[in-house]
């Protein structure tokens, strides 16, 4: 954390002109979760629900998932708290649970294992609703979806442990906001299907980026190629901001959001949601207070003529430079 933007944290987070930018955290253990003070974010953009089950050797009842959803839910009040479904496979194996394959990254990963293993699934999403009973703040995410189908299978499931637990209390249970990742291409192309299905949606931009420029992001002989300031991945960016004709709530919750250039050209591209990780919060707050959101729409006409990242990068510095 730098604590020099640290204490400008209790003020909101509007730009000059008065543009207002939700600011999230993304927290994995529920201890990251109720660290944060509520009263300086819009809310948890990311949980990452994978990390309760990296550090069990079975998976988590749903007692134990109620418990830890729960804590988190409550800590962060009637701030919106966006829990992801499980995403094991690819690069987060868990013990218990070996997975072989040739390419983990294009394999059984996120939704594709959970909808196959929908005892699971749904295990997790009742303990999610369960813990919702009296907090109401909880909103599903759902990881490395790539078609439309797999976006009806996960309601379905989530509807049938909301009705069941409508049974057990025999009394209402609200339905939750279900949101998509945005971290496969293809579903840049399928936003005005999943628009009829979906409440809102995240940009992953680390799985983005490896997808859509075919580099694996934790291969060190590749590391270098790596690189979410890419033009390729900027006009993603930017086409998904385009391809949200019905003005779902979009945020990012790559890296990339708590990055000062990051975020800079996310605002510019026209993101007004940024999740990012906890220390990165103080720095970016200060830059959204001292910017002007409209001049931006003069950056992003720059970075999208861009040929290199550095270019990408030095348009970025240089304008944050004039904001001294
Ligand atoms: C992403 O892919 O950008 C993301 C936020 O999810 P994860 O890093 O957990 O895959
Ligand atoms: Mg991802």
């Amino acid at each position: 954390k730098d604590a020099k933007f640290e204490k400008g944290l209790s003020r909101p987070s509007y730009c000059q002109d008065g543009q207002h930018i939700q600011l999230m955290i993304n927290a994995g253990l529920v201890a990251e979760g109720e660290q944060v003070d509520k009263e300086s974010v819009a809310g948890i953009g990311l949980y990452r629900s994978e990390t309760l089950y990296m550090i069990q050797d079975h998976f988590p009842t749903e007692q134990t998932q109620e418990r830890a959803y729960g804590r988190i839910l409550k800590a962060l009040g009637d701030k919106p708290v966006t829990v992801r479904t499980l995403d094991i496979g690819g690069d987060k194996p868990l013990s218990y649970f070996p997975i072989r394959e040739e390419n983990p990254f294009l394999g059984w990963r996120g939704i594709r294992l959970t909808l196959d293993h929908p005892e699971l699934f749904l295990v997790q999403v009742k303990a999610m609703q369960r813990a919702n009973i009296g907090c109401g703040n909880l909103r599903i995410l759902l990881p490395m979806v790539s078609s439309v189908d797999e976006v009806k299978q996960a309601k379905r499931l989530i509807e049938q442990a909301r009705i069941e637990l409508q049974e057990e209390f025999e009394q209402a249970v609200p339905p939750v906001a279900i949101g998509v990742m945005i971290e496969v291409p293809a579903v840049i192309y399928l936003l005005p299907q999943l628009a009829k299905l979906v409440d809102f949606y995240s940009v992953g931009s680390n799985d983005l980026t490896q997808y859509l420029l075919a580099v694996d992001r934790n291969n060190a002989q590749v590391a270098d190629r790596f690189d979410h300031y890419h033009p390729a991945v900027i006009a993603a960016l930017a086409q998904i901001v385009a391809n949200n004709h019905d003005a779902k709530s979009l945020s990012v919750c790559g890296e990339i959001a708590g990055e000062p250039e990051g975020a800079l050209i996310l605002l510019a591209l026209g993101y007004q949601e940024l999740s990012m990780n906890r220390p990165s919060l103080g720095r970016i707050h200060h830059l959204v207070r001292h910017l002007n959101y409209g001049d931006l729409a003069q950056l992003k006409v720059q970075l999208l003529q861009a040929e290199t990242s550095a270019q990408v990068v030095e348009l970025a510095q240089n304008w944050m430079h004039q904001l001294g």
